[in-house]
């Protein structure tokens, strides 16, 4: 187990910066407090304890921007439904869940994150701080959104909007985890929640994230209720502007597309939750970037993707545009690597101190086995893509969040996958005995 008072330095890794320049080449890293502090052929040892990192690349760590990571013991719930059955049997079944249930399904799903190398990731939904205590517990870095809709659709207790101002004053301080305001969508939020959210967000100089133009039906619900399109209605009340990440924006217009980048919006691209729901369409990622926003990957969650893996995220994401516009060279390798780690960094307001492997920044980083099959050929040359097209989550060996070592040759290196696991399963027996049946 590492430990934050020692310094640590990496001999001879095949380093993936994803610096400005994306240098990749072979040297050293050395990382003292939680921070690099060296990285280059000549980063020196100065006392601290060696790591022969011969056999690996040293990545930066995955930034998953969307996701509900409470609700992973609910993996394969409602497979091979559109998204109204799903969101059938997902309401039906989420107004069961205790707290006991958020946290346990939490660990399940950060335990999947960290092991296929995510390091930071993006939440929305209730009882965040089961989640909270979860993102502690196991040391990944949390972005936590606590859910926000109209009083009368929501199963919380008390106004949702106070609850999410209570949640950010309690952990606004804490190392790992970053609370923020998460309004649902168009569909249960008014003008009232929405700039209620923005007012807060503002107000605890936090983030607010949320789900936009994910469905046509949700474009043409909103449309036949205020005349407006979501994203045009949000920009009319006043809405849109900084500090905000929108989840799936997939049903834009020319007009929205123009207007998400005028305001340098994130934008979390799911493409495999999409897929999977028939969304139908394809998120305007190109066009979205080209216009101002600031494009990440997120995976949503485990009931619609089913998978937490970036890897998985990044290759589908790099398929679905390529075949979209007969265009292989649309999101290359590069570029879908930036997605999963400094865009989404950027994204979050955290460019300055994550997402690529430079001196001052946090060491959230993944040891890669560059003996793994599916990284063959490995070299300088070949680690990008294979890191976007190939690469399993088995090759990721060793994972490190601010200078901690979290997942240790694919183990926990303090324990408790079988208590997590016991948990989780606990949560799902009670959870699915409330799934309604199927139509027949
Ligand atoms: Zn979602």
């Amino acid at each position: 187990m590492s430990d934050r008072s020692e310094s640590y330095w990496f001999e001879n890794a095949l380093v993936v910066t994803q610096d400005d320049g994306r240098r990749v080449f072979r040297g050293n890293v050395r990382i003292e407090a939680g921070r690099f502090t060296h990285v280059g052929p000549d980063a020196p040892r100065n006392g601290a304890v060696k790591i022969d990192a011969t056999r690996y690349a040293i990545v930066p760590g995955f930034i998953n921007t969307h996701g509900h990571v409470a609700m992973t013991p609910l993996r394969g719930i409602a497979d091979d439904r559109d998204l109204a059955g799903f969101l059938e049997t997902l309401f039906a079944v989420d107004a069961h869940r205790t707290e006991q249930d958020v946290e346990a399904g939490a660990a399940l799903g950060i335990l999947e994150m960290l092991m296929s190398g995510t390091t930071s990731f993006l939440d929305l939904y209730y009882a965040e701080d089961a989640v909270a205590r979860a993102v502690a517990r196991w040391g990944i870095r949390g972005f936590l959104g606590w859910a926000v809709l109209d009083p009368e659709f929501t199963t919380q207790t008390g106004v949702p909007l106070d609850n999410a101002r209570r949640f950010i004053s309690r952990w606004k301080n804490d190392p790992l985890v970053t609370p923020l305001v998460a309004p649902q969508g168009v569909y249960v939020c008014g003008k009232e929640t929405w700039l209620g959210a923005r007012a807060l967000a503002e107000e605890a100089g936090t983030l607010c994230h949320y789900h936009l133009a994910e469905t046509r039906k949700e474009v043409h619900d909103h449309e036949a209720k205020t005349g407006r399109r979501p994203a045009t209605w949000l920009e009319e009340i006043g809405f849109l502007g900084p500090r905000q990440i929108a989840a799936h924006a997939v049903w834009l217009t020319g007009h929205e597309i123009e207007l998400l980048g005028r305001h340098r919006l994130g934008i979390a691209h799911c493409a495999c939750s999409n897929l999977k729901l028939a969304s139908g369409g394809v998120s305007p990622v190109v066009e979205l970037a080209h216009a101002g926003a600031v494009v990440g990957l997120g995976t949503d969650s485990a009931a619609s993707n089913n998978s937490l893996s970036m890897l998985r995220e990044m290759h589908v994401a790099g398929l679905v545009q390529k075949n979209q516009r007969w265009d292989a060279s649309q999101l290359p390798a590069q570029r879908l690597l930036d997605m999963a780690t400094r865009e989404g960094a950027r994204m979050l307001g955290r460019e300055g101190d994550l997402g690529s492997i430079e001196p001052g920044k946090r060491a959230d980083f993944s040891l890669v086995a560059l003996d793994h099959p599916s990284v063959q050929p490995a070299g300088p040359e070949t680690i990008v893509s294979h890191l976007a097209y190939s690469a399993w989550e088995e090759s990721i060996d060793s994972v490190y969040v601010d200078g901690d070592l979290v997942i240790s040759h694919r183990q926990l290196p303090k324990g408790g996958w079988r208590e997590v696991r016991e948990s989780a399963t606990q949560a799902a027996i009670h959870l699915w005995s409330h799934r309604p049946s199927p139509p027949s």
